[in-house]
């Protein structure tokens, strides 16, 4: 075994799921233990022959200082090719979500319309720019003029709209979006569905990749009433979960630190310093509070 010392904790919005007693792909957490999740960290003390004091890891313990592991599951990673952080979101999970959804879910093609929803996120941004990458016209949208501005100038979308000035997200798609949307990359469901469905293409996708806005409901939202248009439009919706798709990393890792090299992708953190600081870390993925990847610094 060896034991690690966490320095990043990863924040994500999955993590609210595991806050009910329901069943879901992952169980729930339970009362009185600590709680899971990603985490970036060094190893300190080692009986492991594959992994050596001063190593750098990215595990599943995170929400805490420190924590044993016999390895199964810990990845070593390169800290002079990325920040250590960075394997939790660009070079990481989010990362990975993005480059599935779009070029797994979707079969994305070059020149397509593609709507994103939470688009300045961890996995919308980066899903904004691999889709400019495939030379797409890329609409995002996402909840403050800050955001907004980073997307246009620093992400290189098309179109960007904040939603939480909007009355009626499908007129304004049918406005940002004339000649209609192939792919919608779904991280919010709710009116953000419904508008996509209204402006979806013949033969266009819906990739499942979220719907934050309902994470927090007490009653189930009504499903969106214009779903009856997927069957004359011939549309495919598709759900899926990264953690299906990890034969994919190794492609998506050399891609992406192309990419990277290349700048053709950028990225923004928000950084929390402190465990103890993590559950407002949690709660601001809800208020908006943030930009790109959530994180603590342990
Ligand atoms: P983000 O970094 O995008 O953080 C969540 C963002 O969602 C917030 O910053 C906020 O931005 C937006 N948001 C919150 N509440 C609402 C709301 N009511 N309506 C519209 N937008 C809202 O998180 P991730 O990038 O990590 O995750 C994005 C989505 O992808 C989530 O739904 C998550 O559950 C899902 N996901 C799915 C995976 C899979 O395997 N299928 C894997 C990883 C993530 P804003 O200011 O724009 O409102």
């Amino acid at each position: 075994q060896f034991l690690v010392r966490n320095h990043w904790l990863s924040v994500d919005p999955y993590m609210r799921g595991r806050m009910n007693d329901s069943e879901s792909y992952v169980p729930p957490f339970e009362l009185n233990q600590p709680m899971d999740g990603g985490c970036v960290g060094e190893v300190i003390e080692s009986n492991h022959s594959d992994f050596a004091v001063g190593d750098h890891v990215v595990g599943q313990k995170g929400w805490r200082d420190l924590w044993t592991t016999d390895g199964t599951g810990v990845q070593k990673i390169d800290v002079n090719l990325a920040s250590p952080q960075s394997y939790l979101g660009v070079l990481g999970i989010t990362g990975l979500t993005a480059y599935v959804g779009l070029l797994k879910i979707a079969n994305l093609k070059e020149g397509e319309t593609v709507f994103i929803s939470a688009a300045s996120g961890a996995v919308g941004s980066i899903a904004c720019q691999i889709a400019k990458i495939k030379n797409c016209h890329v609409i995002g949208s996402a909840g403050s003029s800050k955001k907004i501005d980073w997307l246009k100038s620093k992400a290189g979308i098309d179109e960007a709209f904040n939603y939480k000035k909007v009355d009626d997200v499908s007129a304004k798609l049918k406005e940002l979006c004339p000649d209609g949307i192939d792919v919608y990359f779904d991280n919010v469901g709710g009116d953000h569905l419904a508008g996509a469905i209204d402006n979806m293409n013949k033969y266009g996708r819906i990739v499942c990749c979220g719907m934050i806005s309902a994470y927090n409901d007490e009653t189930p939202q009504p499903g969106p009433s214009n779903l009856f248009k997927v069957i004359g439009k011939e549309i495919r919706m598709q759900g899926f979960i990264v953690s299906s798709y990890l034969d994919v990393q190794g492609e998506f890792v050399e891609h992406m630190t192309d990419w990277i090299g290349a700048e053709k992708v950028v990225w923004e953190e928000t950084i929390t310093e402190g465990l103890e600081n993590a559950p407002q870390a949690f709660l601001d993925l809800f208020n908006g509070d943030k930009m790109g990847k959530a994180v603590v610094k342990v």
